[in-house]
């Protein structure tokens, strides 16, 4: 006897074989028990998971010779139930509409229609694929489902349900048919296994049931598949080999490189997948998934019914889920969902998955801008903050700020301002220079020392100066820097929550933030520029030096400069928008001034 393949030899012949659709197969049973046949049926969802089985039982229990009427669930036995399963029972014609879609076939179906059934009690016509039929012959089509003979039933099979017309759909009981879940899969493969004596691991037929992505038909192809390539016993590196797929440690090895920010490890493990003979495309896709379940495992848990995977894979996305925040995770899957959609039409694949997995790892770098923004500007935050929070500041805090603010929160969230600014209603994002007044004395005192003093002052500061230290004094220095660099927001938010000294001939402000950050704000020129409005102010050579290791300080809304131009024309001016610019590319989507908020 010739093979048979598992899919066909296995199919259900009964509702209650049916695995995964019981809201389907139910609601037939009971539809048939009450006598209640419609004369179209639309079946749609994914491929492989019954669609068409579920068709032939159901014609099956019409037609079945077993009582004088249609039974809920069919004998098997009599000659209607054996021809309709062997498929050649006259009065249920399967058409393969990918084929015969035009209206001469169609056409050709309505005429045939109009005569009553060869023997048994209906004519049911079941049309596979048939959002494929064409427009013409759906009208052709329609005709008879709108006045159709008592003995006609017809049932469309699709897995586009959207692509049949409306006045199609609105003749027919629709049934959608969901994706078979992990463990129902997982089921079925167990009992086939047994049944044909094919000694499997437990992990083997796990990565089957993955493979097969809600459809029972995939899964058992690969199963088959698996059976005629293994020996003896179906393993996972058998499985694993057979559908091209990388080790899942692979994946994990990736994602912690990238949680380290280490781009060694991931070239590392790239070329020894693309060595092993992985397929770039295929690893990017597994990546994909992997990372899918990663996000849903961080979002709901590893135990939520949303996995579709088994324990070893939750626990897995479970670590990998430890690693990040939600919105990294979220970010990872946005560049690797690019990434693998892009391998699809590239040459040099190798690349472009090594690309996209370093941009992952450097996206790991990177802080939310949000974020950024309200660490280097906690003092300007006039936004609300969250309600029934109030925050006390710290004594130092309130000494700096002595009575002329209340006491305010060093950090207000991004989130939180954006959603309390989106609830005001008049509130607007683009706020300009009228919501912003001028206050005098800023703009000269910036201009003369840009155009004077700013290119002699790294050859006097070399010199050392050992008097009158104690006459200039950090406060009102700080004034002058806040003051002269005022053209840049970002930068005077960042020095208002410094902690300003004085040493030696330095004046040094201390901030919270890394030297990578401060380089990128505090930048040569800036520093130049500081130097000589200092030393103009002093008058003597003072070097001014932005350092890492200060704690938050309160400034008082009163020193901030006020600044020139829109939010906008800031926002582009600004030293750490300007290198994301430059460094990445990125462009100004929108601008939230959270300073002007009142
Ligand atoms: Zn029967």
């Amino acid at each position: 006897m010739s093979y048979q393949v598992l899919a066909r030899k296995y199919r259900p012949q009964k509702f209650s074989d049916v695995i995964g659709q019981e809201h389907v197969t139910q609601t037939l049973k009971n539809a048939i028990e009450q006598e209640r046949i419609a004369h179209g049926y639309i079946f749609s969802g994914h491929r492989g998971i019954g669609k068409t089985t579920v068709a032939r039982i159901l014609a099956m229990c019409l037609n079945c010779r077993s009582a004088a009427k249609p039974v809920p669930e069919p004998c098997g036995v009599c000659d209607s139930c054996t021809e309709i399963r062997a498929g050649n029972s006259v009065d249920v014609i399967e058409i393969d509409a990918a084929t015969n879609r035009g209206i001469d076939e169609i056409r050709e179906l309505r005429e045939a229609a109009r005569y009553l059934p060869a023997r048994d009690r209906y004519k049911i016509y079941i049309l596979d694929e048939a959002h494929q039929i064409t427009d013409a012959a759906f009208n052709a089509l329609l005709k008879t489902l709108e006045e159709p003979p008592s003995h006609v039933v017809f049932m469309l099979a699709t897995t586009q349900p959207e692509d049949i017309p409306q006045t199609i759909r609105s003749r027919c009981q629709h049934f959608s048919f969901r994706a078979v879940k992990f463990a129902d899969i997982l089921g079925q493969l167990r009992d086939l296994a047994r049944r044909e004596n094919i000694p499997a691991d437990e992990d083997a037929l796990a990565l089957l049931a993955e493979a097969g992505d809600g459809s029972i038909r995939d899964a058992l192809s690969i199963l088959d598949q698996a059976i005629a390539s293994t020996a003896d016993r179906l393993t996972l590196d058998s499985v694993r080999r057979l559908i091209g797929a990388a080790p899942a440690r692979a994946l994990e090895v990736v994602m912690q490189g990238v949680a380290e920010s280490s781009s060694e490890k991931i070239l590392t493990l790239v070329d020894e997948l693309i060595s092993e003979g992985h397929s770039p495309a295929h690893f990017a896709r597994q990546l994909v998934r992997f990372l899918r379940n990663v996000t849903v495992a961080k979002i709901a848990g590893k135990d939520s019914a949303l996995l579709q995977i088994s324990q070893d894979e939750r626990a897995r996305a479970a670590r990998i889920a430890d690693l990040f925040s939600e919105e990294d995770l979220a970010r990872h899957l946005q560049i690797m969902l690019r990434t693998h959609s892009e391998l699809g039409y590239r040459q040099d694949q190798r690349f472009h998955l090594e690309l996209g997995l370093l941009k992952m790892a450097h996206a790991q770098r990177l802080l939310p801008l949000e974020q950024l923004l309200s660490e280097v500007a906690p003092s300007t935050s006039g936004t609300p903050r969250p309600a029934g929070r109030p925050v006390l500041a710290a004594p130092s805090e309130l000494r700096r700020t002595e009575s002329q603010t209340p006491a305010r929160s060093n950090y207000v969230s991004p989130f939180a301002a954006d959603s309390a600014r989106k609830n005001t209603p008049k509130a607007e994002t683009g706020s300009d220079l009228a919501a912003n007044p001028v206050r005098p004395g800023n703009t000269g005192g910036t201009v003369v020392i840009m155009g004077s003093a700013a290119p002699v002052v790294s050859e006097i500061v070399a010199e050392p100066q050992a008097t009158a230290a104690n006459e200039v004094n950090a406060e009102s220095l700080r004034a002058v820097v806040l003051n002269t660099l005022s053209g840049q927001p970002m930068l005077v938010s960042m020095l208002e929550a410094a902690e300003w000294s004085m040493e030696g001939n330095s004046l040094v402000a201390r901030v919270a933030l890394s030297s990578t950050m401060i380089d990128m704000s505090f930048t040569a020129d800036a520093r130049r520029i500081a130097s000589a409005a200092v030393s103009g102010a002093a008058g003597k050579p003072i070097k001014m030096q932005v350092l890492p290791g200060g704690t938050p300080q309160v400034a008082s809304p009163e020193r901030r400069p006020s600044s020139n131009g829109s939010a906008r024309s800031r926002a582009e001016q600004d030293p750490v928008v300007r290198s994301m610019q430059e460094k990445f590319g990125a462009e100004i989507r929108t601008v939230i001034d959270y300073r002007e908020k009142p």
